[in-house]
């Protein structure tokens, strides 16, 4: 896609410090990290979201993903790695090119807010209802 920020990043025309590339995928730190080894991992072809991924990029994508959060978990010592996946303006995706971002979480850090929420119990009635739903909406 012309215009979108990734897409350039694949054809080389912005630079980027890259950690992995296979015919499908491409994995590069992120400029605004969240901590060190703050890293997005990218299908080469454009696909805005998960309902837009093909399966084989999507497949593709994730088990590069395996490989490279291996390497950084090593690399940096992490506790743990977690895999962010934003889909659509309403849940803050900014850049409209399927991304997942692997986000290393190193002792002493602080806590990472999209994975340290508190713990409330739901309404089952709700819960039920709600899961009825996505059920009926299932294709
Ligand atoms: P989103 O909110 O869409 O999941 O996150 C997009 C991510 O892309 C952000 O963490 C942002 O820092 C990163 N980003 C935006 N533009 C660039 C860029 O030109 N190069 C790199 N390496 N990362 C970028
Ligand atoms: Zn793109």
């Amino acid at each position: 896609m012309e215009d979108c920020i990734f897409c350039r990043i694949v054809r080389g025309e912005i630079p980027c410090f890259k950690v992995y590339e296979d015919e499908r995928v491409l994995a590069f730190e992120d400029i605004n990290p969240i901590s060190d080894g703050h890293t997005l991992v990218i299908p080469k072809a454009h696909a805005e979201s998960l309902w837009e991924i093909s399966e084989d990029d999507l497949a593709a994508v994730h088990v590069a993903s395996k490989k490279i959060g291996q390497a950084i978990s090593e690399a940096l010592a992490a506790t743990g790695v977690a895999c962010l996946q934003l889909n659509g303006r309403g849940a803050n995706q900014v850049v409209m090119h399927y991304h997942l971002h692997l986000i290393p979480r190193i002792s002493g850090a602080p806590p990472l807010p999209v994975s340290n929420w508190e713990l409330k119990a739901g309404d089952m009635a709700r819960i039920k209802s709600v899961a009825e739903k996505i059920t009926a909406a299932m294709r």
